[in-house]
């Protein structure tokens, strides 16, 4: 999708633009422009007045990162339920976290907070940290092995077993999904403490009022400075950090089930996917799917189905 899309901001957030850009300025500069990128298919033009032009395939991607930043009129989006953030938020010390593994059948869902310090967002982003959907689970892997060493961080892994008790007593995958972020970002927070963070950004899976809603019984709330943004990981890099670790635990569960299952199960929930149960449960046996498999998913009757 080819688009432009015009923000207004404040000087001070044109100049964390022009730091945030740094690195793929461009040497020519349309008249009136204070600087120009070119970033991710995206080209962005900043003006003196406070415009910035966002114009190519990723120019709503782009902007989404300033959206907060900028000033009324131009655009505003109504489904602004996320946080509103302070500004110049990406250059902050910031604990974030992500999930991985809850849209796939086989492996466990594994949950991750990072602490990016503002002096280590350089280092990460010359580590390669970025969007890990962007990267190849070879690049996640390398990456991963050098980010451990390099930020505190807490990493929780939902076995498939006690996914799938808890999903029997009736619990949703949101819930849990609250629970482990919770408790990944109290153990961060007591790993860096006496030093806080500035703020905690959570890559939101669902509104505020309800992730709190469903930490009502929790004796421990991490709820100081927390904010929610969908695609987090372009907002802030420790959510990336995060999601490139979780990513990497995902991988690495995914290969020791594999193992024990004596063929590699694939990610995902698509048709392969139905192949692969039908498979363990011809070799192994239906009950071996609690140990495998995230259980209520459809793929489980997809698979019954594919033996008989
Ligand atoms: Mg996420």
């Amino acid at each position: 999708m080819l688009s432009n899309i015009v923000l207004k901001v404040s000087h001070s957030v044109l100049s964390s633009m022009k730091t945030h850009y740094a690195d793929d300025l461009t040497a020519k500069l349309p008249t009136g422009a204070v600087f120009c990128a070119k970033r991710n298919g995206c080209t962005i033009t900043a003006y003196k007045s406070g415009k910035v032009l966002f114009q190519g395939n990723s120019a709503e991607q782009e902007s989404k990162k300033w959206e907060q930043d900028s000033l009324p009129s131009e655009k505003k989006s109504s489904m602004s339920k996320s946080s509103v953030l302070p500004s110049g938020f990406s250059s902050l010390s910031v604990i974030g976290s992500d999930e991985v593994g809850t849209g796939d059948y086989f492996g466990p869902i594994t949950v991750v907070a990072a602490f990016v310090r503002k002096d280590k967002i350089l280092d990460l982003k010359h580590l390669g940290v970025q969007d890990s959907k962007q990267l190849s689970d070879q690049r996640i892997i390398d990456i991963a092995k050098q980010l451990v060493h390099t930020i505190p961080y807490s990493l929780l892994v939902l076995h498939n077993e006690k996914y799938n008790e808890l999903q029997k007593n009736g619990m949703s995958q949101g819930k849990m999904k609250a629970l482990l972020h919770n408790r990944a970002l109290l153990n961060v927070l007591h790993k860096i403490s006496p030093e806080k963070p500035d703020a905690i950004l959570v890559d939101q899976f669902a509104e505020e009022p309800l992730y709190f809603r469903y930490l009502e019984k929790e004796k421990e709330i991490c709820k100081e400075n927390v904010y929610f943004q969908t695609k987090g990981e372009n907002v802030h890099i420790a959510v990336a950090a995060a999601s490139i670790l979780a990513r990497f635990a995902f991988l690495r569960e995914i290969e020791k089930l594999s193992k024990e299952a004596g063929f590699t199960l694939p990610k995902g929930a698509g048709s392969i996917v139905d192949e692969a149960a039908a498979r363990l449960i011809a070799e192994k046996g239906e009950e071996s799917l609690n140990y495998f498999a995230k259980r209520h998913f459809a793929n489980t009757e997809k698979a019954l189905r594919l033996i008989k």
